[in-house]
């Protein structure tokens, strides 16, 4: 069947397969959920204008993707009309929010039809434009003096077009005036219901830097964002940097690199947008917080601890908030399942012009995406790959304990300097560091009376068999996986697990925290080294996929893996 001149690249048959034995659902809140009826009229109000804006960024980030998806979208919702075909490729394209998408388990993207495939700029350049045209292009820009062009070129909001022989970028404000003033308009209707003075106060704010073609409205906007810890409703415009690959290319071209610091630009990524609406959970909440306590003491205890300056030891008051929250829309970035949907968010992140102004930030948990879990799956995973004593052990309740630690462990460590000195290599480092500090310091806060020893042994064991059994091969631009890639080879390497005859899992209890340890100091010392040599070579080290990984990866396999998710939203 065609759509708008493309050939689905499935057959009916292959797509009922993905959608009905592969796409496992993550059910978001309703109008019947407790913690709506209990909310104020005017906050009821609110949550739905802030999930009509959130409806109308789904549409930016989909441009922002790919040229296609809009098109490819409207053909097929027009062609759903009249075939169940084409329902079911909408369905495929709904998950992926996107005409394509790596989705976790193949090496290769899942392309929904052919003759359309992705692009390393996504959507933020031009579509011929290669990475040796794109350097040229800036090098000789900034040869004929055009240096503040290539600032906005380089920066994290513009897309960027050919004009003539040379390049030009266009402010988000700019490209995308239309969306960008519909949703602040209901982000400003949302702030005259919401009952909330300080959430009403930012959403004031978010509307103001979605209007001008201002990076300091953003940091306003962030600033007022990440202190909100007891308001009632959950809003964040989300802006991460993961899906351009054209951008950072730049730094591997250390004559241009050289060039562009002489001239004092900076290179960040694309931001692609999304935006979460929800309603913040007051008992998860609780835990996070009591989590949080402990992390000044967990900063002290951290390798090398005298030889850098952590993020949250750079004021007296830990500028972290964070909130466990039920959820009621998740769009755009967030929407884009391509290999897994993220269970809980950290922002600003440090490219972030508030985090570099001393701004705080603002981690929220994702209750509804952590309750969707395949049970039957599970059991039968530790049938086949988990000693039998262990199996008590397994609980994916705790995989959420070990969350909050990753999460709470990017505030820890060295800096962003020190990060961004490992180039293209920061993101692997950076999620892999996160885990370990989560897996180390758990042992911390059975001390301190936040977990009991059972539940320790809980993390330990789910957390080996949910995040660690691989199910398959990871790509360089997936860096949790390569990050939990390289935990478990050093894990197997240093016999704090291993796997019998019968490739039944064992963990030595004893050993665990130590090699933990080991690892994190490891990790430090690769970050304090700000070389991206040495950050190459540990990860190529580690994230070897052995025949441990292709046998698990079978299992996986041979059990059904759902990598497609479907997002339902009832408001
Ligand atoms: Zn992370």
């Amino acid at each position: 069947m065609e759509i708008n001149g493309y050939e689905i690249a499935y057959s009916e048959a292959e797509l009922d397969k993905m959608l009905n034995e592969q796409m496992l659902p993550v059910v978001l809140i309703d109008e019947q959920f407790e913690g709506y009826q209990k909310l104020q009229e005017g906050d009821k109000k609110a949550l739905k204008h802030l999930v009509a804006a959130a409806k109308i960024m789904n549409e930016v980030s989909q441009e922002q993707d790919h040229h296609m998806n809009i098109v490819q979208r409207k053909a097929l919702e027009k062609a759903t009309i009249s075939s169940s075909y084409a329902a079911k490729a909408l369905k495929l394209f709904m998950s992926l929010n996107g005409v394509e998408g790596l989705n976790g388990l193949d090496a290769e993207p899942v392309e929904i039809f052919k003759g359309i495939s992705g692009l390393p700029g996504r959507n933020f350049y031009p579509v011929d434009l290669t990475v040796g045209e794109f350097h040229k292009i800036i090098q000789k820009m900034l040869e004929d003096g055009k240096v503040d062009e290539v600032r906005k070129i380089l920066s994290a909001r513009t897309m960027v077009r050919r004009d003539g022989e040379v390049l030009k970028a266009i402010d988000y404000t700019e490209y995308f005036a239309k969306e960008f003033s519909a949703i602040a308009n209901e982000l400003e209707v949302a702030a005259h219901y919401t009952t909330d003075e300080k959430f009403k106060d930012y959403l004031g704010w978010q509307a103001q830097a979605l209007i001008q073609n201002n990076e300091d409205m953003d940091m306003l906007a962030d600033k007022h964002w990440a202190v909100l810890q007891d308001s009632e409703l959950e809003f964040t415009l989300s802006r991460e940097c993961y899906d351009d690959a054209i951008t950072p290319s730049v730094f591997e071209n250390s004559a241009l690199m050289a060039l562009l610091n002489r001239y004092n630009i900076e290179v960040n990524s694309k931001d692609m947008l999304g935006i979460r609406v929800g309603i913040v959970n007051k008992q998860g909440t609780e835990l996070l917080l009591k989590f949080k306590d402990l992390m000044k003491e967990l900063a002290a205890k951290m390798p090398f601890a005298e030889r850098y300056e952590q993020n949250i030891n750079k004021s007296d008051e830990l500028k972290q908030t964070m909130v466990d929250a039920d959820l009621a829309a998740l769009t755009g970035d967030y929407a884009q399942c391509r290999g897994g949907i993220t269970t809980a968010q950290n922002l600003p992140n440090n490219d972030k012009l508030s985090i570099k102004t001393g701004g705080g930030r603002r981690n929220v948990y994702h209750r509804q995406v952590r309750m969707s879990v395949d049970k039957e799956k599970n059991r039968k995973l530790l049938e086949r790959l988990v000693a039998p004593e262990l199996h008590r052990y397994f609980d994916p309740e705790t995989d959420h304990l070990f969350v909050i630690g990753h999460e709470n462990g990017h505030s820890l460590g060295p800096d962003s300097k020190y990060q961004t000195g490992l180039g293209q290599y920061k993101h692997i480092i950076e999620e892999h560091k996160a885990d370990i500090v989560s897996m180390a310091f758990m042992p911390e806060y059975v001390k301190a009376g936040v977990i009991d020893d059972e539940t320790l042994k809980k993390i330990y064991v789910t957390h080996v068999v949910y995040r660690l059994f691989g199910k398959a091969k990871p790509q360089l631009s997936l860096p949790h996986r390569v990050a939990e890639l390289i935990e478990l080879n050093y894990l197997l390497e240093n016999k704090a697990i291993s796997f019998d005859e019968d490739m039944k899992l064992h963990i030595d209890f004893e050993r665990f925290p130590q090699v933990m340890r080991q690892l994190l100091e490891d990790t430090v010392e690769i970050q304090l080294s700000m070389s991206p040599q040495k950050a190459k070579e540990f990860i190529e080290r580690y994230s070897v996929w052995s025949d441990v990984s292709q046998k698990i990866a079978a299992v996986h396999a041979e059990l059904g893996v759902k990598p497609y998710k479907d997002i339902k939203m009832f408001f």
